[in-house]
């Protein structure tokens, strides 16, 4: 199946991704860890969708200050060269100056394309964000289905959130999310996260039982778990 380029609008100081759907009527704006994207009904016109973004503006920056005012201090410039893990290899960010085009890895380089000014550092780390997310999204999927299929046990359901603590978590009713942020780390580490939630399907708690269930397909489960705990505040942008 295809799924559409996405689209973005420049909203003079923040970018905002287009998603196109027939379900609504109206249009919705939302700001998501500092990220904005403006939901729309499947034909309505970039003046229309530009127009809205303004209406907004106000609302949407108070919205992006204070995401970056409650989130911790980034060690991160968001410059040419700096490096970012993704499964565990790094690489260099590539910034180019212009109208804006979303992350791409060319050549073992995450490329990025924002226009000038002073919130340039946002944008990138924003379309940083939805690359990772993005990805985030395909290669736990993979992942669930290839683990599940060795556990023999299904989620009803798999998504991807921005929890604070965690890394995954596992309801009642048997959905799976995880932490997008995982995807920084290795992928013995993220597969660990994967089984981990799997074998909650199984045994809702961390009983010994649980842990052999994990044992089971990791057998260096508890190195993956040390791992996590020494470097958790390396899966960050
Ligand atoms: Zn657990």
């Amino acid at each position: 199946m295809m799924t559409p380029q996405p689209e973005y609008i420049d909203g003079n100081g923040f970018i905002a991704e287009v998603i196109r759907t027939p379900r609504i009527k109206s249009a919705d704006v939302r700001v998501e860890d500092g990220a904005v994207s403006i939901v729309v009904p499947k034909s309505l016109d970039c003046a229309r969708i530009s127009k809205i973004l303004v209406d907004k503006r106000q609302w949407i920056k108070s919205k992006i200050a204070l995401h970056r005012d409650t989130s911790p201090v980034s060690a991160k410039d968001y410059v040419s060269g700096e490096s970012f893990p993704y499964l565990g290899r790094n690489y260099r960010l590539k910034v180019h100056r212009g109208h804006f085009k979303p992350v791409k890895l060319l050549q073992g380089r995450l490329v990025v394309t924002v226009p000038n000014g002073s919130e340039q550092p946002d944008m990138i780390r924003n379309a940083l964000v939805r690359w990772y997310k993005h990805h985030a999204e395909m290669k736990l999927q993979e992942k669930t289905n290839r683990y599940a299929s060795i556990i023999g046990e299904e989620p009803t359901a798999m998504g991807i959130k921005s929890f604070k603590s965690r890394w995954g978590s596992c309801s009642a009713k048997g959905k799976i999310d995880f932490n997008w942020k995982i995807i920084l780390a290795p992928n013995s580490i993220v597969d660990y996260v994967v089984v981990h939630e799997l074998c909650h399907l199984i045994h809702h708690d961390h009983s010994p039982l649980f842990w052999k269930q994990v044992e089971k397909v990791v057998p260096d489960y508890l190195a993956c778990k040390e791992w996590l705990k020494v470097n958790a505040n390396l899966l960050s942008l």
